[in-house]
């Protein structure tokens, strides 16, 4: 009844605006039907072109998790559109080096990328609020933001002089705190201390009187075995293992202050991304939020285990860092933001707006999680 009603509707829709001589407006120009033809007839250019487009990443080859989640979306793409939307993927490297994600496709060398916001912090400083913030927005918090607190919206618009637009696509949850030679007792600890540590939470520990050292993943191991370097941070348990920092440090620290819920992008050239038709558009959205969740899941179930083992087997010294020294790094932080947000008024809109909305997701969270999290370890 209800469906016969539907269709009634409809019909009956169809007939006034004929009556009136109006056309419905066409969503885009791949829809419309050339005049004189009936709609069904029409095979509307767009929609029966397939795309062949290529994605590369700031990832290793098989890089779990990471790089396994961008081929899982490409192949979620290829299936929903029965093969109209083809991507191939390439890892960091094989078709131009990682940190040229951002150039290839803003370029339209390729038509898709995936990365992380902040290693175009050179570039664009106000970037680095869609990967991670210290002490900013958990996972659960910045899709809050991205996807229902406006914050997708400002992302786009920092985006937009580049040609791209970006998407949502992963979240690593919150990350651990690294690995250091010495036990870390309070901030002096961190006083000459050179760590492998990106993006604001470099800053936060220049600060502190360190030194941040950038390094990419594969140099990671040798310097810190070697000296080079006294402490690093990568990801967490599942990643830090596999990279073998367990063998080079005895101290494992959490939390991760600097990336409580380091978010993960799919980049699209704008150009690109107009040629497609809705339904495809609508197919690429859905595919990186069905990613995101994927990944978000794979974090949370395996870091665990992974963290057992380095702990059994591996003997390594699981330690909180110190309630003092985080406070001090917190009150750092702030300082940090205050003085990059006068140099930059990018930096400043998107600092104004994530600070406003994480004010407000921090209330509800005292309320909820974690008074939840109290409770059940009451
Ligand atoms: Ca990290």
């Amino acid at each position: 009844m209800k469906q016969t009603m539907h269709a009634f509707f409809i019909l009956m829709s169809l007939l006034l605006l004929t009556a009136c001589g109006d056309k419905p407006a066409p969503a885009t120009g791949a829809t419309q039907a050339p005049a004189g033809q009936p709609a069904a007839a029409a095979a509307p250019a767009a929609a029966a072109k397939t795309f062949e487009w290529k994605m590369v990443t700031t990832w290793p080859p098989n890089f779990p998790i990471f790089q396994e989640g961008v081929e899982r979306f490409a192949k979620d793409v290829d299936t929903m559109s029965g093969g109209r939307l083809q991507i191939k993927v390439y890892a960091g490297g094989e078709l131009v080096p990682p940190l040229q994600t951002f150039d290839a496709v803003s370029q339209g060398t390729v038509e898709m990328g995936h990365g992380a916001a902040y290693y175009w912090a050179g570039k664009i400083p106000a970037a680095q609020f869609f990967t991670a913030v210290p002490f900013g927005l958990n996972a659960q918090g910045i899709n809050a933001w991205l996807l229902s607190g406006g914050g997708l919206e400002l992302w786009r618009e920092l985006y937009k002089d580049h040609n791209l637009i970006p998407f949502p696509l992963g979240n690593t949850g919150v990350q651990m705190g690294g690995w250091f030679n010495k036990e870390i007792k309070g901030l002096d600890d961190l006083k000459g201390l050179k760590m492998r540590i990106p993006g604001l939470g470099g800053k936060v520990l220049a600060k502190a009187g360190g030194t941040p050292v950038l390094l990419a993943g594969g140099e990671i191991y040798t310097a810190l075995e070697r000296g080079t370097i006294d402490a690093t941070e990568w990801v967490g348990p599942y990643h830090d293992e596999r990279l073998g920092l367990q063998r080079a440090a005895k101290f494992y620290y959490y939390p991760g202050w600097h990336e409580p819920g380091t978010e993960l992008e799919l980049l699209v050239n704008t150009k690109a991304w107009e040629s497609l038709p809705p339904d495809l558009q609508a197919i690429v959205n859905s595919a990186s939020q069905a990613t995101s969740l994927w990944m978000l899941a794979e974090f949370e179930a395996r870091n665990i285990d992974a963290l057992n083992k380095l702990r059994s087997e591996d003997k390594v010294i699981v330690r909180e860092f110190p309630p003092a020294m985080l406070r001090e790094l917190k009150r750092l932080a702030t300082e940090v933001y205050e003085e990059e947000a006068a140099k930059d008024p990018a930096f400043k809109k998107v600092y104004d707006a994530f600070k406003a909305f994480q004010a407000k997701n921090d209330a509800w969270n005292n309320i909820s999680e974690q008074a939840y999290r109290k409770a059940l370890n009451l």
